[in-house]
């Protein structure tokens, strides 16, 4: 880690986390130094990042797919109306509302899908990984990657009032796949569309992450949770599953072989039904920025149109399309991906 020196001034917000005696100044200073990458700024992320600028881990980058919506609010404690209103990106909306918590750190948004075509630059230069995200195919991503790159991650997940937290150390403890070989089919698990979700898991579930992040950034890698935390706060119940006997007896394919299937891009899809939206988003291979003013004109008098820097919305029929800079689209009022790109293909192209 690049520690460079801080002004003795800049430190006097933290005081109270200083005075915590595991931190101290020097657990502090490592934390200006430190960087992060919050993948997914949704519910889990928005309580991550908001507590780790608080405090003063120095750099943060911030990427996430999607746009916000009047439904977010009840659970991702960074924006509001206004957000909604401005029609922004999460990344872009939780930019700026950091900047206005803590001016002293950096924040670089991302308005991206993170896939195995760009996780690499995503994860470059980064000290943990922290998951933000709201799927299995991302997490086996982030799994792969961090592996691969030695970077530690937390896992973070939660539904209706249940949550599941654990921290993945390549080399000391067990990772996302001793847990599970493979992602769940699709159908086999619940989704927040069908069991809807509490805020109160996700703040207790996101600020466990944010906890072991502030552990491992500051020097105290020796206090991190190696076992699996499940907590359901709706039926008073908190479990901690120990991984020990899990890590040491099995064959991994991904931290004892070095088999990194989703990195590669062998267990890549281009297209994902979004979770309790009604939406799918459509990912071009091959990025290629796109032009949105261009488009706007171009899509004038097929339906509403709105753009701004960040993404162009088109209503029109019963579907809402939203396009952003790099080619991708989220197809809202369908489910169907046949549908969605049938959508894309026609006022979008191919
Ligand atoms: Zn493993």
């Amino acid at each position: 880690m690049n520690q460079e020196p801080t002004p003795p001034q800049n430190l006097d917000r933290y005081v109270r986390q200083m005075r915590y005696a595991p931190i101290g100044e020097e657990g502090q200073r490592r934390l200006l130094a430190a960087r992060v990458l919050i993948c997914g700024c949704g519910a889990l992320g928005s309580v991550i990042a908001g507590t780790l600028a608080r405090s003063g881990v120095g750099y943060l980058r911030i990427v996430d797919r999607d746009f916000l919506e009047t439904n977010n609010l009840q659970r991702q404690i960074l924006f509001d109306e206004q957000d909604v209103a401005a029609e922004l990106p999460k990344a872009i909306a939780a930019a700026a509302k950091l900047a206005k918590i803590n001016s002293q750190i950096t924040v670089e948004p991302l308005v991206t899908d993170v896939d195995y075509t760009n996780v690499m630059e995503l994860t470059d230069g980064v000290d943990i990984i922290l998951d933000g995200t709201d799927n299995f195919e991302t997490r086996m991503l982030l799994n792969d990657v961090a592996l691969k790159r030695r970077i530690p991650w937390v896992y973070g997940g939660c539904l209706g009032g249940e949550g599941q937290s654990m921290t993945i150390v390549p080399g000391e403890t067990a990772c996302l796949r001793c847990l599970m070989n493979d992602t769940p089919p699709p159908g086999a698990t619940p989704t927040c569309d069908t069991a809807g979700i509490l805020a109160p898991i996700v703040n207790v579930i996101a600020s466990l992450q944010a906890a072991e992040a502030i552990k491992l950034l500051s020097g105290n890698r020796q206090a991190i949770n190696r076992a699996l935390t499940v907590i359901d706060i709706w039926d008073n119940r908190i479990r901690q599953v120990n991984l020990d006997a899990l890590a040491a007896g099995n064959d991994c394919r991904a931290c004892k072989r070095g088999e990194y299937p989703w990195l590669s891009g062998q267990r890549a899809s281009h297209t994902a039904i979004l979770c309790g939206r009604n939406a799918v988003q459509l990912s071009p291979s091959g990025r290629a920025a796109v032009s949105l003013a261009t488009m706007a004109h171009k899509l004038q008098g097929v339906g509403r149109v709105t753009h701004n820097k960040y993404l162009l919305r088109l209503a029109v029929d019963d579907y809402l399309l939203t396009l952003f800079a790099d080619g991708r689209a989220i197809i809202g009022g369908t489910d169907d991906i046949a549908t969605a790109r049938t959508v894309y293909a026609k006022y979008i192209g191919t």
